[in-house]
């Protein structure tokens, strides 16, 4: 069809010539009303013959050209939309994302729970995660990869040998280093565009004030101890707290949410465990693949968490037995008598 031919010509001129999509746009469409006026007003003439297409069918053709036009423009803006502020829900980023960042987060983009909105919440998110162990490294990479804007990383541990068994964002010549220094070095060069604070100690429980700069904690840690103070400065500050644990074979994962009526950890462990009742890793062993496990199911619960994509963890605790690869869910509920957290918790 020479009628075809003349626009396909003309868009690959355009495109030679690296014309503004505009301009494209214009010259193609007026050389579809042209040759229609022709088809319509003059069809039996030589001209209109030579073109080779029914008025039905080029008019058929342009509508269909821009009905895709139309999607395209739409599907666009959508994703440039920013989102509304919901309550419990960091704040949406109001900038644009660049044409990098659509390119780098279109699965996400794509996905109907997350979408361009989901994806600015991402991008406004605030996080702090607490060790950068076993768990520490599946969380920290995915949440980087997924675009989370501001993530604080504490530990005071430097990467030794022994931890590249499992702790899989740290590579061997960084043996010796901080391990808040080196997993922020990779998570920048995993993703650009966003910002990464190192910090070389223990959180305690007088950090409310850092806490309460965050939108979500994550606990990674490996002891009672840890993760007590932990708790009690997220439940002063009133933010939640995302909690793993680990040991040989086995994991679970729970939110701690009182300020939205959850339990927090010490509704649930009251007391430290007798001694030797619950070894760390490095008396009881850990398989190395267990932490890449409850480490990405942290991940995917905190960007559930931040875009409020689907059902949380709060009130509820899943477990993973790797040895029979089985998982089961408990209901956490809250205790009305908890010491920590009474007083702190909303019905
Ligand atoms: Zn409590």
């Amino acid at each position: 069809m020479p009628g075809l031919l003349s626009i396909a010509a003309l868009v690959a001129l355009a495109l030679v010539l690296r014309l503004p999509g505009r301009v494209a746009l214009a010259m193609t469409g007026g050389l579809w009303l042209a040759i229609a006026l022709l088809l319509g007003t003059a069809p039996e003439s030589g001209l209109a013959r030579s073109i080779g297409a029914s008025l039905t069918g080029w008019l058929v053709g342009g509508g269909f050209a821009v009905l895709v036009l139309t999607y395209r423009m739409v599907l666009r803006r959508l994703r440039a939309l920013a989102p509304e502020a919901d309550a419990g829900m960091p704040p949406a980023d109001d900038g644009q994302m660049s044409d990098a960042e659509i390119d780098r987060y279109a699965r996400h983009l794509v996905l109907r729970e997350i979408g361009g909105p989901g994806q600015m919440r991402l991008r406004g998110a605030r996080v702090l995660v607490v060790g950068a162990g076993g768990l520490g490294a599946p969380v920290c990479l995915y949440l980087a990869a997924a675009g989370v804007g501001r993530i604080t990383l504490a530990d005071d541990d430097t990467v030794s040998l022994s931890n590249l068994q499992r702790q899989v964002i740290f590579r061997s010549s960084q043996c010796g280093e901080m391990k808040t220094d080196a997993a922020a070095a990779n998570m920048a060069e995993l993703n650009p565009h966003i910002e990464v604070t190192p910090l070389h100690r223990r959180i305690t429980g007088a950090d409310t004030d850092l806490v309460a700069e965050h939108d979500l904690v994550i606990d990674g840690t490996d002891s009672f101890a840890a993760r007590d103070e932990i708790n009690r400065a997220c439940v002063a500050a009133g933010v939640p707290l995302l909690a793993g644990a680990i040991a040989q074979w086995e994991g679970q994962v729970t939110l701690y949410d009182p300020a939205q009526s959850g339990p927090c950890m010490a509704c649930l462990f009251p007391e430290a465990p007798a001694p030797g009742l619950a070894p760390a890793c490095a008396e009881a062993g850990v398989v190395g693949a267990l932490p890449g496990v409850i480490g990405s199911i942290m991940a995917l619960e905190a960007i559930k968490h931040l875009t409020g994509a689907g059902e949380g963890l709060r009130g509820r605790m899943l477990i993973f037995d790797g040895l029979y690869g089985e998982t089961r869910m408990i209901a956490t509920p809250a205790r009305e008598d908890c010491p920590v957290c009474r007083g702190h918790r909303h019905a």
